[in-house]
């Protein structure tokens, strides 16, 4: 008999297999830094009007981001995690840059 890691185990011994603890990635982030993204509104939208081509219109998504109740939330995230692309918040890259820079 031999063990996971190719050894040679003796004839009496048993079977024994420890598994690591498996996080479900798949869980709700229900009181976790992200459990806004729960209620994105986005999320039941076309995600591709959220990241436009360059000089693509913002409009229908700045539209969506004014009645999502986690618009705060969703800007907070981008301007910490220094967002490079797409709407957040309501906001394109510029004018998060620009908010950026005022509040320096
Ligand atoms: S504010 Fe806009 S980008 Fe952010 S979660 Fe809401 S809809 Fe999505």
């Amino acid at each position: 008999m031999w063990n996971l890691y190719g050894e040679s185990l003796p004839s009496d011994a048993t079977t024994r297999v420890e598994i690591a603890p498996v996080v479900d990635i798949f869980a709700a982030d229900e009181d976790g830094p992200l459990s806004w993204q729960d209620r994105a509104l986005c999320a039941q939208t076309d995600p591709e009007a959220f990241f436009p081509e360059k000089g693509g219109s913002t409009r229908e998504a700045k539209k969506v981001c004014q009645s999502c109740d986690v618009k705060s939330e969703c800007l907070d995230y981008a301007l910490a995690h220094d967002e490079r692309f797409g709407i957040w918040g309501g906001l394109s890259e510029r004018e998060r840059r620009k908010l950026k820079r005022r509040a320096v």
